[in-house]
């Protein structure tokens, strides 16, 4: 199993590095963009741990590139900037702790070995990205696309807190108002988890007040 961690701050990236290999992985690691690029053109990983801010460029555009080559590698970002960004399998904020982030690579691995890239289940509830397709119990549950995205993040991260001002960036994007003004993000999920409750569904989002959503299953 080979990985890439792309990380300019040489402690964490070597610390990464000595943690991962302990674990039986083949690490190669890049410490800006150019070297990250020639590395991902010459060979292939089995999963990328990918930070954004890069000293001569952003993550984000390699994750690009490698979606436009139709680059099947899975990527995990690893950052401070706390929202999904579109195309990764996995994210996981700074600071981590190292036994999180090696579960999370034997997750995504694991998922993108089961065939369906990303495909996830929680409950009685499966979800895939690629159709945008939700099921309860093998049923199909219609749902807006807001809603499926909503799903999908909750889904990535269960029973962790979401806070609504990050639920809100991540599906809505950075041109979100960040006035206090949340309705569309309350209306949303309040619609999101009647349909689920009248599915049938065994996970549930609660509110957690004064904050935001938590996925419980
Ligand atoms: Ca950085």
């Amino acid at each position: 199993m080979k990985l890439l961690i792309v990380e300019d701050e040489s402690s964490l990236r070597e610390l990464l590095a000595r943690a991962l290999r302990k674990e039986q992985y083949v690490v190669e690691t890049a410490s800006t963009y150019a070297e990250a690029s020639d590395k991902l053109a010459a060979y292939s990983y089995d999963c990328i741990l990918l930070d954004i801010m890069l000293p001569d460029g952003n993550g984000l555009q390699l994750l690009e590139r490698l979606r436009r080559a139709d680059k099947r590698e899975n990527v995990i970002i690893i950052s401070a900037r706390d929202s999904l960004e579109e195309g990764a399998d996995d994210y996981l904020p700074k600071p981590f702790h190292l036994a999180e982030l090696s579960a999370r690579i034997q997750s995504v691995i694991r998922r993108s070995r089961g065939g369906g890239k990303g495909g996830i289940a929680l409950g009685n509830v499966t979800l895939d990205p690629e159709s945008c397709r939700v099921e309860i119990d093998g049923k199909e549950v219609a749902l807006l696309k807001k809603e499926f995205d909503i799903l999908s993040y909750f889904m990535q991260r269960p029973r962790h807190v979401v806070d609504k001002a990050v639920l809100a960036e991540a599906v809505w994007g950075d041109h979100v108002d960040q006035s206090d003004n949340f309705h569309f993000v309350y209306s949303q999920v309040k619609n999101l988890r009647r349909k689920l409750e009248e599915a049938g569904a065994s996970i549930e989002i609660k509110a957690v007040y004064g904050f935001g959503y938590k996925l419980i299953d």
